[in-house]
């Protein structure tokens, strides 16, 4: 990871260099920074600056044998920690090591994958993912080790909010006695989560959410859009590079979900329940992440068919093809069912979110949605 990869943060790039040349290097470091901020990829950026075999003033090189390493995550110097639990092919004491192949394949994938995102291609379902004492015990195996190449051991740690009481204490006495040599880049969205104790003994590096202006230069470089567009979306982004990305799907996304929501409210509106079957396999197929904004997606129709109806118009956003089709459909939306249409959303987004068998949620969404398009809407006298 090269500090030029990394979307902004001028300011902290600068100052991890000065740290690096002025040879003051503290042993625990603490990359503080919401999910999309890069503290994770800034953590690296550091180690491959200080590895570095050939530096330049403002960057590592990118090609000595020690950045390729680091570039691909298998430096031998370099050990990560993350949290994790069971899955199927790991059933008991789960610790990083067991994952470090996709976590390098992820991290390489996406510097900036939130941890909902980790634990998807994890597979661990809806457990809680953990740092536990277990790992503690695999640091200090990890630290007893020689250093082979570098001046350097490195230790990241992501998300060290996530170590349960135990092994967080264990860190703790690391922390309070360092091995020589070593250095911990504990890797944290949320300071309130972490020990006060191990707050007091790392230097806190914050990383702020990505300037606006600096998120539409990447949108516009990397993604190839208009300034305009850009602009809007980076504003959405809140300063995180992977809302960015995923606002972006989104929007990629939009026409299939469209003509996914059509397909389902036609065969819905006809309780034509072979055709609900195959569109419930359809949406089980095509990933947490897609169905989350498929319902997403579905809310903002059912919103602007009930602003439709009621004679706002002028507020709605929505593209012309969605009128088109709202122009028939949003009358069937109306004060005697749209309470119970939002509600069957939400609740499908809500375990969908909780990482709920997809297939169950969507068929029964589906189903229930035959009934309340039927229900038909009051008439007052
Ligand atoms: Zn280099």
């Amino acid at each position: 990871m090269l500090f030029k990869d990394i979307v902004g943060h001028q300011v902290i790039k600068q100052k991890l260099i000065a740290i690096i040349n002025s040879e003051r290097i503290s042993h625990a470091q603490l990359f503080l920074g919401k999910e999309g901020s890069g503290n994770l990829a800034m953590a690296l950026a550091y180690v491959q600056y200080l590895y570095c075999l050939n530096k330049t003033e403002n960057d590592a090189c990118g090609t000595c044998s020690s950045c390729v390493k680091v570039s691909k995550l298998v430096h031998p110097d370099i050990h990560f920690v993350f949290p994790v639990a069971t899955n199927e092919k790991v059933k008991k004491d789960p610790v990083s090591n067991n994952f470090i192949e996709s976590w390098r394949a992820s991290f390489l994938e996406n510097p900036y994958m939130s941890l909902e995102e980790w634990q998807e291609i994890a597979e661990t379902g809806n457990k809680q993912l953990l740092i536990s004492s277990k790992e503690s015990a695999e640091i200090l195996k990890t630290l007893s080790l020689k250093t082979y190449e570098a001046p350097y051991k490195t230790m990241i740690i992501w998300y060290p909010e996530k170590m349960n009481a135990a092994s967080a204490n264990k860190l703790l006495k690391i922390l309070e006695e360092p091995p020589q040599k070593t250095l911990f880049l504990l890797v944290a969205a949320d300071v309130e989560e972490l020990l006060p104790t191990i707050i007091s003994r790392v230097q806190i590096l914050k990383i702020n959410a990505v300037d606006e202006n600096e998120l539409t230069q990447y949108a516009m470089e990397k993604y190839q859009i208009d300034a305009q567009k850009a602009k809007d979306i980076a504003l959405m982004a809140n300063g995180s590079v992977n809302e960015l990305k995923q606002l972006l799907n989104q929007m990629d996304n939009s026409t299939y979900f469209r003509e996914m929501f059509i397909q389902m409210m036609r065969s819905a509106f006809v309780a034509n329940v072979p055709g609900l079957i195959d569109w419930t396999d359809e949406m089980a197929k095509i990933g947490r992440e897609k169905q989350k904004q498929f319902l997403n997606y579905a809310l903002h129709l059912v919103r602007e068919s009930l602003m439709m109806n009621y004679g706002s118009n002028a507020v709605g956003k929505k593209t012309s093809q969605e009128a088109q089709f709202l122009d028939k459909f949003a009358p069937f939306v109306h004060g005697a069912n749209c309470l119970d249409i939002i509600a069957l959303f939400d609740e499908a987004a809500y375990h969908i979110e909780r990482n709920g068998n997809p297939k169950p949620i969507f068929l029964d969404v589906a189903l229930k949605l035959t009934k309340l398009l039927r229900v038909k809407q009051p008439v007052l006298e």
